[in-house]
């Protein structure tokens, strides 16, 4: 066979949890909760397959929990979408953002990202025959340099993906930033797909700048958000995009005849549970509490600590300690000390080892403690 994607390998995050597993490391590495949802929330999926909820949701998604969303877009954000026409619920965050690259990008389009990326973003836009674009955020603040970014724009740029709060590094987009990309933007045939799947993931009173909020960048824009982590559920893989109906036309074309429609029971449950908006107005108290928590942990290692301003990551930087790739590091780490994380280097397209790795802060109390003992101990 001649493979689609030659330079792609299995992803660090099945890699990691299974070597975590293998050797019984405590798994900060994929982000995933190790504490279960809401006991309520499962009771209503449960209830809503007894209650027949069973056979094939509509293409978009059930009616009522787009409803919610509508709902919960409009209190946040101040932006009406319809949730007959500019709503669609996917099987998780990454199959809507596949959908939406495979939507928009046509062979040789360009397509600029934001390097360290999270790992699906490259492989999609290869798959349509399009062309990676990518920009290195630099440590330790890791801002774009929009400067940059206006030399990277050509007359074949088609998308621009951004990511805030943003995996790995756990930074967020400025108002700033919103300016310079409406002005990029503007009078320009460019989409943008917004990663905002960890909107509700956000520390210290900060803003989500959300594309929804800016009706000259939401007119443009295929907004990805995930139930995973706004439920504590990433096994269930149910999230949804937000785009304008021209938009979103298109990019049902595409999820219909690839996913067709997802779990209706789940999708029934969901709507219920969302109905309640303190559901999702405590995240940001709830994970700040244990980012504070792990990083407090933290600083009695001999690890050195970059800020965490959103999503549930953490970086620690450790050139001080060793001159290993950050990968060997990073295994050395999961098998020496136990602890299990993620090797920033995976995301970038170029050879970029900062000596930076990252940690999952989604975790019960407990974990994370034990986590910091066994790092203080390891040399
Ligand atoms: N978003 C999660 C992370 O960055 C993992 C998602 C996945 O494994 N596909 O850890």
């Amino acid at each position: 066979i001649t493979s689609k994607l030659p330079s792609v390998g299995t992803t660090i995050f099945t890699t990691m949890s299974a070597l975590a597993t293998e050797v019984d490391a405590i798994n900060l590495s994929q982000g995933f909760p190790d504490y279960e949802c809401s006991p309520e929330l499962i009771e209503l999926v449960n209830k809503a397959m007894l209650d027949g909820h069973n056979q094939y949701a509509p293409m978009g998604g059930v009616m009522q929990l787009r409803e919610q969303i509508a709902l919960k877009t409009e209190k946040l954000y101040g932006a009406k979408y319809d949730p007959a026409t500019e709503i669609t619920v996917t099987a998780g965050g990454t199959q809507a953002i596949f959908t939406a690259i495979c939507t928009v990008v046509h062979p040789n389009d360009e397509v600029i990202i934001f390097e360290p990326a999270f790992d699906c973003y490259a492989p999609a836009i290869k798959l349509m025959g399009g062309v990676v674009k990518s920009m290195e955020l630099q440590p330790p603040d890791y801002r774009i340099d929009w400067g940059m970014v206006r030399k990277l724009v050509s007359n074949r740029t088609k998308l621009i993906i951004i990511n805030s709060p943003h995996n790995p590094t756990a930074t967020i987009l400025q108002k700033e930033d919103i300016d310079e990309l409406s002005a990029l933007v503007k009078d320009r045939d460019i989409f943008i797909l917004s990663d905002e799947v960890y909107e509700h993931l956000i520390y210290d009173g900060a803003t989500h700048h959300s594309m929804a909020r800016y009706p000259q960048l939401a007119e443009r824009s295929f907004i990805v958000a995930s139930f995973g982590k706004l439920f504590h559920v990433t096994g269930w893989k149910v999230g949804y995009c937000l785009a304008p109906a021209y938009l979103m036309n298109e990019f049902r074309k595409v999820h219909q005849y690839n996913v067709f429609s997802v779990n209706s029971a789940m999708q029934t449950g969901m709507a219920q549970y969302l109905a309640d908006e303190n559901v999702y107005l405590g995240l940001p108290f709830f994970f700040q509490q244990k980012r504070d928590h792990f990083a407090e942990g933290l600083k009695q290692t001999s690890l050195e600590l970059l800020p965490s301003h959103g999503s549930y990551f953490q970086l620690a930087k450790y050139g001080h300690l060793s001159d290993e790739s950050d990968i060997d590091f990073t295994l050395r780490l999961t098998r020496e000390a136990g602890v299990a994380c993620i090797p920033t280097s995976v995301f970038y397209s170029r050879c970029t080892d900062h000596r930076i790795i990252r940690f999952c802060f989604a975790k019960k109390q407990e974990t994370l403690d034990n986590a910091v003992n066994r790092l203080i101990n390891f040399k």
